[in-house]
């Protein structure tokens, strides 16, 4: 329901936060975040209003101390409130779906219309599922993608992570925006859209994804507006956008005028 990612030099999980709570008014059933510090994917999510959410994160950064990286450390985050399509509001329903390598989260709006094909597809290949969602097929198949890219001797790093998104969106049916971090690339966020609505903070040194600019517009108020069917990957000082094929795309620049 509501969608927000950062790339840039801050902590990332409060800006995801911060982003979250402003998207609030458009009603939701859990929430969750994802943040990638040194190399590693830490997530979090709960059922219930974003309070759940921050209460798990309190409790496990008093844990987390003893930890390096600690959740607060990661400065690429992505952020989901959900509102439930496919499997109840629960715990393991609830955004980001990590792929089974552990490094790759997707968090997803919309409905995948051909998710039941996929998902058998991919258990066919032997992939275990931990939740109920339409969502999760897509975890998979960047992880899957990713891997066959690195494979094929594609040179690591955020380009892989648009490439690999296209492909998967290629076998996507339905309305999406999707959100995704590999911790093996951090300081990249990529997206896409069909269907379904994202936007581009663009700051200075950092940038934003969200599905609604009131996620943040406390930041930045120079926005882009993403066409059907395009895939944007953001890094700290990167914006780069294509068509699902890969062609060179531009979204519509905007600024935001009105007062939040
Ligand atoms: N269809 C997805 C789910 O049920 C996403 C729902 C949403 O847009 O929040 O998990």
């Amino acid at each position: 329901c509501g969608i927000v990612g950062y790339a840039g030099a801050r902590p990332a999980l409060s800006i995801v936060l911060d982003g979250l709570r402003r998207l609030e008014y458009r009603g939701y059933d859990s929430a969750g975040v994802a943040v990638v510090a040194e190399g590693e994917l830490l997530t979090e999510k709960k059922a219930g209003k974003l309070a759940n959410l921050e209460k798990a994160l309190a409790e496990r950064s008093s844990a987390d101390d003893d930890v390096v990286p600690g959740i607060g450390a990661g400065t690429t985050g992505i952020g989901h409130t959900r509102w439930a399509t496919h499997g109840g509001p629960t715990d393991r329903n609830a955004h980001p779906h990590k792929a089974t390598d552990g490094r790759v989260a997707v968090i997803h709006n919309g409905i995948i219309e051909n998710f039941a094909k996929l998902r058998a597809e991919l258990e066919a290949d032997g992939v275990e599922f931990t939740s109920d969602t339409d969502t999760e097929c897509a975890a998979h198949l960047l992880a899957g993608e990713l891997a066959r890219l690195r494979a094929a001797g594609e040179p690591d790093g955020p380009a892989l992570l648009a490439t690999a998104m296209r492909q998967v969106c290629q076998r996507l049916e339905g309305a999406f925006t999707l959100l995704a971090v590999d911790a093996a690339i951090p300081g990249a966020v990529v997206g896409a859209r069909r269907n379904s609505p994202l936007v581009v903070g663009r700051g200075v040194g950092e940038n934003y994804l969200a599905s609604d600019v009131s996620a943040f517009i406390e930041h930045t108020r120079e926005a882009v507006e993403l066409g059907q069917d395009q895939v944007v990957l953001i890094t700290a000082d990167d914006i780069e956008i294509t068509d699902f094929t890969g062609a060179p795309a531009t979204g519509k620049d905007f600024h935001i005028d009105w007062d939040a």
